[in-house]
């Protein structure tokens, strides 16, 4: 029986785990990856301690960090969390408490035969750069995913185009620097075309763009189909959380962005993890004693 299984291995889950093995509480930590989407930006410029640094470094380097503490991984997709009188069971690992840091998945457009051409022609984020090596490349979005994307794409796409049927949402600075070398189409996709490779963009205005490649950024949303029901959600699927990170259900926590905490950004779902992890340690330990340097 573990004291905590931890969902999530990007920066939220990661850093709990510092703390929850620091406190040695017996932690195990189940994901998919390693890093979550702060792996997706090639370069992150607000990372306090660092001016730029790749995105992967900080979760690796944490990730590390937990490992020496003596943490737990297992590498497997949660699907199922179950209560059970004073134990959970996460697929099949038992646990007195879960901290849910699971991030949130990106969003599909939903556009005619985008199924058919998922993984081959259609990404939902930069996959490997040799990929779009001088092609025609497509970004679909108006915010700050799609053009760092596309920023990210300068000097190696052939052509890149960004495909937004709203305003720009973006950060002034990158829509500037983006602006200089990208084509823009304002316009709603209707279809993907091709026969076994992805040849089209077909648009709501009935223009069609030639492309190689697209990458759909139009933002990310909670898949939270494995919680049935577990824990309160708020009305955009996130899990609601108290300001100790605690969720609906006593003994389930939440952290980072698949939480309701205003504000997505890796420091902010690092402090999170942190935080839920000192509210579960005083929660096994039912210890009054304070556990920073201020009481
Ligand atoms: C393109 C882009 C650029 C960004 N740039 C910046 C930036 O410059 N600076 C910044 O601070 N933030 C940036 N962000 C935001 C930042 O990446 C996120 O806020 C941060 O990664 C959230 O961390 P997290 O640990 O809460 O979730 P995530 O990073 O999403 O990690 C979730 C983890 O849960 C795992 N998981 C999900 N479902 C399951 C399941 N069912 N079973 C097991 N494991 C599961 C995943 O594999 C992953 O490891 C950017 C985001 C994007 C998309």
């Amino acid at each position: 029986m573990y004291d905590c299984i931890i969902v999530g291995g990007g920066i939220a889950g990661l850093s709990a785990s510092v703390y929850l093995r620091r406190k040695e509480l017996k932690t195990l930590l189940i994901t998919l990856d390693i890093g979550g989407r702060t792996n997706l930006p090639k370069y992150i410029f607000n990372y306090p301690g660092y001016d730029k640094i790749e995105g992967y470094k900080i979760p690796l380097s944490v990730k590390e960090q937990a490992e020496a503490l003596g943490l737990e991984i297992k590498y497997e997709k949660v699907k199922e969390i179950k209560k059970h009188d004073d134990y959970f069971l996460v697929n099949n690992h038992s646990a007195k408490t879960v901290l849910l840091a699971f991030g949130k998945a990106p969003r599909i457009l939903n556009a005619e035969n985008e199924d058919k051409f998922m993984g081959n022609g259609i990404d939902y984020n930069i996959v490997n750069y040799q990929r779009y090596k001088s092609k025609k490349v497509a970004i679909i979005g108006a915010g700050n995913s799609a053009f760092t994307s596309a920023r990210e794409l300068n000097g190696i796409a052939g052509e890149i185009t960004i495909i937004h049927r709203s305003e720009f949402k973006a950060d002034e600075t990158l829509v500037n620097e983006v602006k200089s070398f990208c084509n823009f189409v304002n316009a709603n996709v209707r279809e993907f075309k091709g026969d076994n490779k992805l040849r089209h963009v077909l648009l709501d205005n009935g223009r069609e763009i030639k492309v190689d490649n697209v990458i759909v950024n139009i933002g990310f949303e909670s898949d939270n189909s494995f919680l049935n029901d577990i824990v309160g959600l708020n009305d955009i699927g996130e899990i609601i959380i108290n300001d100790r990170c605690e969720t609906s259900e006593k003994g389930i926590y939440a952290c980072g962005d698949c939480s309701s905490v205003p504000f997505k950004q890796s420091i902010i779902s690092a402090g999170e993890g942190a935080k839920a992890a000192l509210a579960i340690y005083q929660y096994l330990s039912g210890s009054k004693l304070k556990t920073d340097w201020v009481h």
